[in-house]
């Protein structure tokens, strides 16, 4: 496929929508190896991403290289996080990377043990499957997932901020969820004409008082 997504996002002000990060700086060949990543990117509307995946119980090869090729598709996509329900591939194992200093980290049969449900945040993010979509989503704000690496040794992660929010976007995917699930609904049906359409979908700036809109002591979006 070729109709590669434009990210209506430049007013962003920094703030980076998770797994689709605007590329304002990139080279030709930049921009070209992350079409060529975005392409092989399963896209909305088929059921794979709909489908909850399936545990690994083998930790062979075959996954290992599965992870690599995880890996280097979301650095070349400019993600902070992929799904290998997102490759077509219905098996629990998740990818991030969260800061160009921080190293991938591969978590293999993913589960979210623990999450700060009275500290939570919204955002806003984006996803490589919904290209030209940014929804806000409230999250918990720090979470603990354990799981096991590529080899089958246990692994766990402790997590605040983007991080944490691009890890329960990715376990969401394993369990066939996306943020539009997870969205207000006008911004849920603004994203889905969007999404039928092929056009573009980002919510309204926010107000000034924003920070103080839901008094359950929530804070605001994270710094
Ligand atoms: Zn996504």
């Amino acid at each position: 496929m070729s109709d590669e997504p434009t990210t209506p996002l430049e007013e962003l002000d920094g703030e980076q929508p998770i797994e689709a990060t605007e590329p304002d700086d990139l080279d030709e060949e930049a921009l070209e190896r992350r079409s060529e990543a975005l392409s092989q990117v399963v896209k909305f509307g088929d059921p794979v991403l709909r489908s909850a995946a399936s545990r690994v119980t083998e930790f062979d090869d075959d996954l290992a290289s599965e992870a690599e090729r995880m890996i280097a598709l979301m650095r070349d996509a400019i993600g902070v996080g992929l799904a290998a329900t997102q490759l077509g591939t219905l098996r629990r194992m998740l990818v991030f990377q969260v800061g160009s200093e921080a190293e991938p980290t591969v978590l293999v049969n993913p589960e979210i043990e623990w999450r700060s449900d009275e500290d939570l945040a919204t955002a806003e993010e984006g996803c490589l499957s919904l290209p030209g979509v940014i929804v806000d989503v409230e999250r918990p704000l720090h979470v603990r997932a354990r799981g096991v690496d590529v080899r089958g040794e246990p692994l766990s992660v402790e997590a605040s901020g983007l991080e944490a929010r691009v890890i329960q976007h990715e376990v969401d995917h394993l369990d066939g969820v996306l943020m539009i699930d997870r969205a207000e609904r006008d911004q849920r049906r603004g994203a889905l004409r969007a999404l039928r359409e092929g056009g573009t979908y980002a919510p309204d700036p926010p107000e000034e008082e924003d920070a103080a809109e839901n008094g359950t002591g929530s804070k605001p979006a994270e710094d």
